[in-house]
């Protein structure tokens, strides 16, 4: 089998897919494909491409990322759109977010001759956007189809300092807060006629600004309360604030969910006698970690293994981090990893990786398809 990912990668850097535009990568990314099955679930400005093939009876093994990229912003020295090929390093936007990944198990899974089971690929448009279009609808479509994959692995950057230092077992969800405390306002010098937010305030602050709301596990940080915005008054000394705003932020692990949170904040409210508050909290995205799944140990001992064999390293096992598609695989139950090159610029202007680290992913992925 030959090595193909960084030729795969080059070419891929050359489409300007900007979240959601395709440009047509699809049908590139489809020509190593003949004889594989393949369906487009597109929606609204989404496109989404599924490719399968089914080699056995065994289980479905599904390889996920996105095409789409950020826009490449200001502070390039070259070209984001060309790929640029610089003491072993390869410049352009996507080459580690995540076009690497793609052109990685691109390469790996186009010659496979055999495999006891299904390999998919799940590609969408739509990751660095809203989300709502992609990975998640392509899931609902297939859970229609009963065509869900079993174990999937994701190919986003995960590694922080050394190719193969760490392999993404689940990530912490987030939820929103918005509190406005209720008063009425008045004359500064007249403060028994008001009912002033502002002066029962610091009690509550100091019980949750911060705060730890459980002690973590071996997979996660402790989910922390974390205040992102305080406002009130009218910035003046002579009339006291009629409400006060305060907004925070909870990145959870499994061991806190929305309605801890919401206790948490209401004792607190209540021993700091304030009664009159409006409170809304928004879970943005579920924490999940795979660890009790059918597959999960297979799954994350197989990838470590190829990767020690590989890079000589043994990859530690991290929650930590912002959202990706992993969290939808985790809703619908499929036990998922996330394995890919060192994350240290993604997003930024400059975006690089090394040839190396394609070439070893993709050696990674093979070693993977022969022993999962
Ligand atoms: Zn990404």
């Amino acid at each position: 089998m030959e090595l193909q990912s960084v030729d795969i990668l080059k070419k891929l850097i050359t489409y300007k897919t900007i979240t959601p535009k395709e440009e047509n990568i699809y049908q590139y990314i489809y020509s190593f494909f003949d004889g594989w099955e393949k369906i487009h679930f597109d929606r609204n400005e989404t496109k989404n491409l599924f490719i399968y093939k089914k080699f056995g009876e065994g289980e479905h093994l599904c390889f996920a990322g996105h095409i789409d990229v950020v826009p490449p912003g200001d502070g390039w020295e070259t070209d984001p759109f060309e790929p640029i090929e610089k003491d072993g390093k390869l410049f352009g936007r996507g080459t580690q977010d995540m076009k690497g990944g793609v052109a990685a198990f691109v390469s790996a899974c186009k010659d496979l001759k055999e495999f006891n089971g299904t390999v998919s690929l799940l590609l969408t448009s739509d990751e660095e956007g809203d989300a709502y279009d992609g990975t998640i609808f392509v899931l609902e479509e297939l859970k229609k189809m009963k065509m869900l994959p079993d174990m999937c692995v994701i190919a986003e950057p995960t590694c922080e300092e050394k190719f193969g230092d760490a392999i993404k077992v689940g990530r912490r969800g987030s939820i929103n807060g918005y509190l406005t405390i209720e008063g009425f306002s008045g004359h500064a010098a007249y403060p028994e006629k008001c009912d002033n937010p502002l002066h029962n305030f610091g009690d509550f602050l100091a019980s949750v600004a911060g705060l730890d709301l459980d002690n973590g596990d071996d997979f996660f940080a402790p989910s922390k309360l974390v205040v992102t915005d305080l406002r009130s008054g009218y910035e003046v000394t002579n009339l006291t604030p009629g409400s006060l705003k305060m907004m925070f932020n909870v990145r959870n692990s499994t061991n806190t969910t929305k309605e801890d949170l919401e206790k948490f904040v209401k004792t607190n409210l209540e021993k700091s006698n304030i009664s009159k508050y409006q409170l809304e909290l928004k879970q943005g995205s579920f924490p999940f970690v795979t660890k009790e799944g059918k597959y999960s140990k297979r799954l994350v001992e197989t990838i470590s293994k190829s990767i020690e064999e590989i890079s000589g390293i043994t990859p530690k096992r991290s929650t930590a981090g912002g959202t990706s598609d992993a969290r939808f695989m985790g809703q619908f139950g499929i036990d998922v990893i996330e394995f890919g090159v060192i994350n240290d610029t993604i997003h930024s202007p400059n975006e690089r990786t090394t040839i190396k680290e394609i070439e070893d992913l993709e050696k990674v992925f093979i070693n993977f398809l022969t022993n999962i």
